[in-house]
Formats: C-alpha cells, sequence, structure tokens
C-alpha cells in the first residue's frame, strides 16, 4: 500500500485538537515537518511519557513521513526544561543517525499552537485562517506520529488511547485504554479526592468542561483524548466555563473597563492577525440590536479569527471577565447570519513579542492549579479493558463514519466496523475490543463476550 493509503486504512486523526484526518494531512509536498512535543496546556503527561518510552519509534516514524512529504528540515518542537526527554530525542536521533533537529522553547503558553511553533521555527506568519502548508510546513503531534508508525510497521489500526487523569486525585494516572471506554471508568482508576467534581476533558485552558460526573456519565474517550482533569465543582474554572451567554452579555457591558489586555496579549494578534475581543466586549450587549450586517461584521468579524486558547479570559482580563466565551459566541451567530468575513492583511509581528509570552509558572498560579502539579514523571501505566465500548461514529473534522457491521456481529479488535464515505473528508474506524455489537447508530456499541 502507498503511504497515504496505510494511514487510511488505520483510521489515523490528528491525536490531539479537532482531528483532522491524517492521511489528507499528509497526501502533500512540504519544507518543513514538524513535531509539536511542546505539550503546552499546564498538567499534561501523556506526550512526554510517550517520548521517555518511544522516542526511537518517534524518529523514526518523523524520518519515514518526512520521506513522503519531501521535507528536507524535520524539528521537533519541545521545552527545553523537558530535560530527561530531550535526553531521550537525542540518544535516538544518534543511534538512528537521523537528521531530525530538536527546537528547544521556552516554557509559555501557548507554545503548543501550532502557528506559534511554525513561527518559531520558520520565522513565517501563516495567514488568517490558514494552515501551516501555506507557509511550507506541516505539522502533526506526537500521538499522531507514532500512530503513522504502528500502521506502517505493524499494520495497527487505531484502538486505543493514551491519556493521563491528573488533578484531585488520589493517584495521578496515565491509562492505556480502548477507544469508546467510559470517562468514569477512566476517573475511577484515578480515584478522586472529592464524592462529587467537575471534569475537563483536555487540558485546563482548552477543554470541554463537564461540571458533574453525572454530566460527563455518558462521554466516552476518543481518538483525541489525552488528558482528564479532576477539580472541585466550586473550582472557577468550571463557575466560569457553564456561565451563561446572557450573563457574559451582562457583566461584559457593567465591567469592562476597555483596558486592551485582553487584546494586547493575544497570541494571534501578536503575530499580526486581527483578533480584538476588546472590540467585542464593548459591544456584545447590543450585538442583537446591531443596525445591519456591514456594522455587524465590523464590530465582531475579528472574532472569526480567535482560536480560543483562553489566554484572555483566565490570564489577561483583570477583572475576570469572559472574552473568549464572547468570540466563541460571536463565531456561532456569524454562522448562523451566515456573514463572510474577509481576510485582513497580515500585520507586522509585534516588536515586544517576546515579553508578551505568558510563563506557563506564572499561568499555572492564576488558574489555581500549582496544588496539583508534580516534579514526579508518571511511569507507570495502567491498561484494562472494558466489558463495554461505545465508539462514536464522529471522532474527527469532516463527515461521520459509516458503519458496515450489524446488531449481533461478533468483531474482533482492530476489525474496521465504519469507514468514510465515498469521496468525503473523514476516518475509518476499529473495534477497540473483541466482542458483540450491540448497537449501530451515531455509535458502535460493543459488549465483550465470555
Ligand atoms: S481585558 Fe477584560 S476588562 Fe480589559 S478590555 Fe478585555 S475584557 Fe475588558
Ligand atoms: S481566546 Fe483570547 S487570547 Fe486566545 S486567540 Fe482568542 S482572543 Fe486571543
Amino acid at each position: 500500500m502507498q503511504f497515504t493509503e496505510i494511514i487510511k486504512a488505520s483510521g489515523i486523526v490528528g491525536s490531539g485538537g479537532a482531528g483532522f484526518p491524517t492521511h489528507v494531512k499528509l497526501s502533500v509536498k512540504a519544507e518543513y515537518f514538524i513535531v509539536n512535543a511542546a505539550e503546552c496546556e499546564p498538567l499534561l503527561e501523556v506526550d512526554k511519557y510517550l517520548i521517555r518510552e518511544r522516542a526511537k519509534e518517534l524518529i523514526r516514524g518523523i524520518d519515514w513521513i518526512a520521506r513522503n512529504i519531501r521535507a528536507a528540515k524535520k524539528y521537533i518542537a519541545i521545552k527545553k526544561k523537558y530535560e530527561t526527554e530531550i535526553r531521550c530525542l537525542k540518544q535516538a536521533i544518534e543511534e538512528a543517525k537521523s537528521t531530525v533537529k530538536i527546537f528547544e522553547m521556552e516554557s509559555f503558553y501557548p507554545a503548543g499552537d501550532e502557528q506559534v511553533i511554525v513561527y518559531e521555527i520558520t520565522g513565517r506568519v501563516v495567514p488568517e485562517r490558514n494552515i501551516p502548508l501555506q507557509v511550507g510546513a506541516v505539522v502533526n503531534n506526537v500521538g499522531t506520529v507514532l500512530a503513522v508508525y504502528d500502521a506502517k510497521r505493524q499494520g495497527v489500526s487505531v484502538t486505543h488511547k493514551y491519556l493521563s487523569v491528573v488533578g484531585a486525585v488520589k493517584n495521578r494516572v496515565i491509562l492505556r485504554v480502548p477507544i469508546g471506554t467510559s470517562v468514569s471508568a477512566c476517573i475511577e482508576e484515578a480515584a478522586p479526592l472529592e464524592k462529587d467534581y467537575g471534569i475537563i476533558m483536555g487540558g485546563p485552558m482548552m477543554g470541554k468542561i463537564y461540571s458533574s460526573k453525572e454530566e460527563a456519565s455518558e462521554a466516552v474517550v476518543t481518538k483525541t483524548d489525552g488528558n482528564i482533569l479532576i477539580v472541585p465543582k466550586d473550582h472557577h474554572l468550571i463557575t466560569k466555563g457553564i456561565q451563561s451567554i446572557r450573563r457574559i452579555k451582562n457583566i461584559s457591558k457593567s465591567a469592562c473597563i476597555q483596558c486592551r489586555m485582553c487584546t494586547d496579549l493575544c497570541p494571534r494578534e501578536v503575530l499580526g492577525h486581527s483578533v480584538k475581543p476588546h472590540l467585542i466586549m464593548r459591544n456584545i450587549y447590543r450585538e442583537e440590536q446591531m443596525a445591519n450586517d456591514d456594522e455587524y461584521i465590523k464590530t465582531f468579524g475579528s472574532a472569526v479569527n480567535c482560536t480560543e486558547c483562553g489566554l484572555c479570559e483566565l490570564y489577561s482580563c483583570p477583572m475576570m471577565l469572559s472574552p473568549r466565551r464572547a468570540n466563541s459566541y460571536i463565531k456561532s451567530r456569524l454562522t448562523q447570519m451566515k456573514l463572510t468575513i474577509p481576510q485582513n492583511p497580515l500585520k507586522p509581528v509585534d516588536s515586544e513579542r517576546a515579553y508578551k509570552k505568558v510563563p506557563t509558572s506564572k499561568l499555572m498560579l492564576r488558574l489555581g492549579l500549582q496544588t496539583y502539579y508534580s516534579h514526579e514523571s508518571l511511569e507507570h501505566v495502567v491498561t484494562f479493558t472494558p466489558q463495554r465500548v461505545k465508539i462514536p461514529m464522529k471522532q474527527h473534522i469532516g463527515v461521520s463514519s459509516q458503519p458496515i457491521v450489524q446488531v449481533g456481529d461478533r468483531v474482533e479488535e482492530g476489525q474496521l466496523i465504519a469507514q468514510i464515505p465515498e469521496a468525503a473528508l473523514g476516518a475509518n474506524s476499529h473495534a477497540s475490543i473483541n466482542g458483540c455489537i450491540a448497537e449501530v447508530g451515531d455509535y458502535i456499541v460493543i459488549e465483550a463476550q465470555e
């Protein structure tokens, strides 16, 4: 099979973020191939673990991908404070006689924003709402490269996920579980400190919030998950994250002091994109009364360039307001109103950018998460196989996978159970345990058999 056919067959999507299908992302030619190992949100552990355990495979995977996309320049971007992981990578590069270079980054947020990484390495700025390929680069993360390597070496499909469970728990832990495992079962392994708690799927800055364990009772592990953060129910990350948009509108009208800190520290605005959260906060209270579309676009259009990194909301704003949520709401309104926002020409990169990088240590203090930080790396992986998995047909950008199994069919781990519809953007899905198909719909449920 050809390079992209192997990846497509294995159902690989970006192992973080929105889950872009990897066979499409890698069906290009590029000058740079960059691996994002920055692990930029506080408290995440999985990429570091994978680097310590699988540095050789990672380097071989990078070399293979770079050869296929004709990338002469190959980099791993990693924070320089991850000394053990850098040592492992250097040794693996030497042993493989590889030309992969390690790019050591400062510890700031969002060091792992792929456009930030591309700028740091190449000095090139990706235009607004564009992808790194526009400036000759392709970026993958650690888990994705290892999935590609496993597909090539062993024909293995994506059936399992590594994820850390951290925060207000007795045992910080790394798990390896089948796709479709219930999130509640994963949390139990870490033994939460309190009876009820808030759950953030992902990192504290950009993760999806569940305000209680009941709310997360139906949630399952998908191909893009890598971390579960447990915090007390009344932690500000939870209470702020679930505020209604009506309340956000009212508060912004009375409490926004128009200091512009949200805009001035915005990592994309600093790179030269147009992102103006202060303008949105000044006007959001009257958004439903805007005179016409032109005024709406002029006032709110910059919301489309917001990546929802959360920095304005959880760090920059001295009044503890919610410009990120405001941007997110306006984006959905622009889609609803079918308004097209013109692309702005790039401005020069802010000359004070170096001073506007927010150190992760300060961010952690502001987030109120320092009590959950540990200097100890997680070395031990807990593996378990549940009796039942519920595999979503949409775990990626594009259209849902089409089931090719029926209720009552017996399946084995790794067997194709749903495929990409003809000529569509999507990803294949595979059985993650041996068992019998119990339900077919938006999810395929497999029950293990005696
Ligand atoms: S940082 Fe806060 S107070 Fe200042 S302009 Fe932005 S939303 Fe308003
Ligand atoms: S969330 Fe805030 S800081 Fe982040 S990109 Fe959007 S406006 Fe900028």
